[in-house]
């Protein structure tokens, strides 16, 4: 249930704050697009024993990437068919990705889009004419489902009046569930295994930012659809520009970290998204170029994505190179070999050319599985008889359950699912949506399951107000509340975080280079911040939100740096570089890259895992 903004300033935060216990069958952590599909979808297959919750750090209503709406739906598969979709995110991923996933999405995605139609989602259609119809305009020309024709930018998207998009999403997966099955405002810290039985998601524990109480929720199967990871690295936008990003700035990286802590295999960590963007207004760029059939050009004025010596360029990344639609991780390959020869800066033709062109910049690093990114984890496809079996995932009964991470009754989707980029916000629905029904499925199965946690109710109240208990014993050292000997505030350590990552792992800094010596510094001093973590402070309530996101945002670039390390070649030229490993090398690397965090052992293992082409 919505909670009131806050009066004035922020909530003192107490030592002893009150603590919530619930237990539920089916947990849904995370309020984006992911979620909410989950959420809606849920409600339709859930049996009248089985209880739900969904938890959401803000507000259902504007929460996620999609909160200040979208101009298009960039995944609608219409006139195309799944197996050319799955080629498409085959060439932009360059070769490496899960098309059992990608496929069974493509099935899905349009009923998804279906839906935010019917529930109030302006698409733009086309007229008899062929004629673009905006907003209402659009409607007389039917739904999509009755075959109305949408207008495409290219072959996959379409246009839409999306302001209001989340808002739309929000409002069906609140009906669904209902009001008193959603907590907002309340940010997970950690998810806990069960106490006897390994390897079982068993719950979660986090807190409220408005008022001082704790959650511990038990569970028989978890959601965790948290978005990706943003300001990990230091970002373009400093000073009293900071806040702006491309990606929201509230994603910390908690599905990774999450899922990651209690020992999920994570995939593809060193897939990273540096979109090409309007450089420090991070506008989007691709209707420019897809609807306006804009062009970029160089700093001399030259269009040099179609010059000769980027076609040779290109030639070395074929076949992805030398495709139809370039890859985009080699559109900004191509911008940086222009800055780099000094020939920048990059500027957008058309946007109001008798005025001035705009400049366009690949942005800082993030981390995400719904755009043109791929990180996040390893999880089962569905059991078809045309999937291999190492790309199903058995639970401890034997059965399959499709987006199951490789922890039992742990699932994920949207941003989580590693292998499967270009879903964005239809897809992520549509897949929230298909692990719901597996997670019914999971928690029907196991319903004689009873989860424990190993810790106590007092020990999980220490660990995650701890940043709390330290900011109160020693605040009253000295007079400047952020300078103290005894602890550290998230503010400082997010700098030297970004600082660390900015110069040392491939981030705007040095062109987004790094190499085997540079990962080693930089990955001793995560280590050293990941210690110094133990010493956050909290003040009030939404300085302990920054403590935890800060801790979240550490252990996923840290996750993602070490696939990086891992893999000796260059697979993404234009998002990262190593200096000693360029190019790339398909006879050793031409395979997925996984790691498994052991929360026993404290210790992580990254290894090789086989490709299989399914789709000719
Ligand atoms: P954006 O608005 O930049 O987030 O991109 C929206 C969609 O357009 C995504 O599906 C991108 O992959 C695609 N896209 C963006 N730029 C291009 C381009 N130059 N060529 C082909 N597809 C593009």
């Amino acid at each position: 249930m919505a909670l009131p903004n806050k009066p004035k300033g922020e909530l003192k935060a107490v030592k002893d704050p009150e603590v919530v216990e619930k237990e539920v069958d089916i947990l849904i952590v995370g309020g984006g697009m992911a979620a909410c599909g989950t959420a809606f979808e849920i409600k339709k297959w859930l049996q009248p024993d089985q209880t739900v919750l969904l938890v959401d750090k803000a507000a259902l209503e504007r929460s996620g990437a999609v909160a200040q709406g979208l101009s298009a739906i960039n995944t609608y598969i219409g006139e195309n068919s799944p197996d050319d979709y799955v080629r498409m995110v085959r060439n932009d991923l360059m070769g490496l990705v899960r098309e059992d996933l990608i496929f069974d999405l493509g099935c899905h995605v349009d009923d998804s889009v279906w839906l935010f139609e019917e529930w109030g989602l302006p698409i733009w259609k086309k007229d008899e004419a062929g004629k673009n119809l905006d907003g209402k305009k659009g409607q007389k020309m039917g739904t999509l489902k009755a075959g109305g024709k949408p207008v495409r930018t290219g072959k996959w998207q379409i246009m839409i009046n999306g302001e209001s998009y989340k808002r739309i999403v929000a409002e069906a997966a609140k009906k669904a569930i209902g009001d008193t099955n959603i907590l907002e405002r309340v940010f997970i810290v950690e998810l806990f295994l069960d106490k006897s039985k390994p390897n079982q998601i068993a719950g979660a524990a986090g807190f409220s930012v408005r008022e001082n109480k704790v959650y511990i929720i038990k569970c028989k199967t978890c959601m965790i659809a948290c978005g990706g990871a943003v300001n990990i690295y230091q970002p373009r936008s400093v000073g009293e520009g900071k806040g702006r990003a491309w990606y929201p700035v509230w994603n910390s990286g908690s599905t990774y970290y999450l899922g990651a802590k209690v020992g999920a295999e994570l995939s593809m960590m060193e897939n990273r998204f540096t979109p090409a963007r309007f450089k420090d207004g991070y506008g989007p760029v691709g209707a420019w170029f897809l609807l306006f059939k804009a062009k970029t050009l160089n700093g001399l004025g030259e269009n040099f994505a179609g010059s000769e010596a980027a076609k040779k360029e290109l030639q070395k990344y074929a076949p992805y190179g030398t495709a139809a639609v370039t890859p985009t991780c080699l559109r900004n390959h191509l911008m940086l070999f222009e800055m780099k020869e000094g020939r920048g800066p990059i500027m957008m033709e058309n946007t109001e050319p008798e005025k001035k062109n705009s400049e366009v910049m690949p942005t800082e690093p993030y981390l995400l599985g719904s755009h043109s990114g791929c990180c996040g984890f390893w999880v089962s496809g569905p059991d078809l008889d045309w999937i291999p079996a190492s790309y199903k995932i058995k639970a401890a009964n034997g059965k399959v359950y499709n987006r199951m991470t490789t922890v039992d009754g742990l699932f994920t989707s949207g941003d989580g699912v590693g292998c499967s980029g270009h879903k964005f916000s239809s897809g992520s629905h549509a897949e929230g949506r298909m692990a719901a029904k597996q997670m019914v499925r999971y928690a029907k199965d196991n319903a004689s399951f009873k989860p424990e946690l190993a810790m106590t109710k007092d020990q999980i109240v220490d660990l995650v107000y701890k940043p709390v208990r330290t900011y109160l014993q020693f605040a009253a050292y000295t007079t400047a509340d952020d300078i103290n000997p005894n602890y550290m505030k998230p503010n400082g350590m997010m700098y030297r975080m970004m600082k660390a990552t900015h110069e040392y792992g491939a981030g705007t800094a040095t062109y987004y280079q790094t190499s085997s010596k540079n990962l080693e510094v930089v990955m001793e001093m995560l280590a050293w911040m990941r210690e110094d973590c133990e010493k956050l402070a909290a003040g009030d309530l939404h300085e302990l939100m920054r403590c935890w996101e800060i801790i979240h945002r550490i252990w996923t670039v840290e996750s993602h740096l070490r696939h990086i390390q891992f893999r000796k070649e260059t697979r993404y030229p234009g998002f990262y570089y190593q200096a000693d490993h360029p190019g790339q090398d398909d006879a050793n690397w031409f395979c997925f890259v996984n790691s498994k965090y052991d929360p026993k052992a404290a210790k992580w293992d990254v290894f090789k895992k086989d490709y299989i082409k399914l789709i000719p």
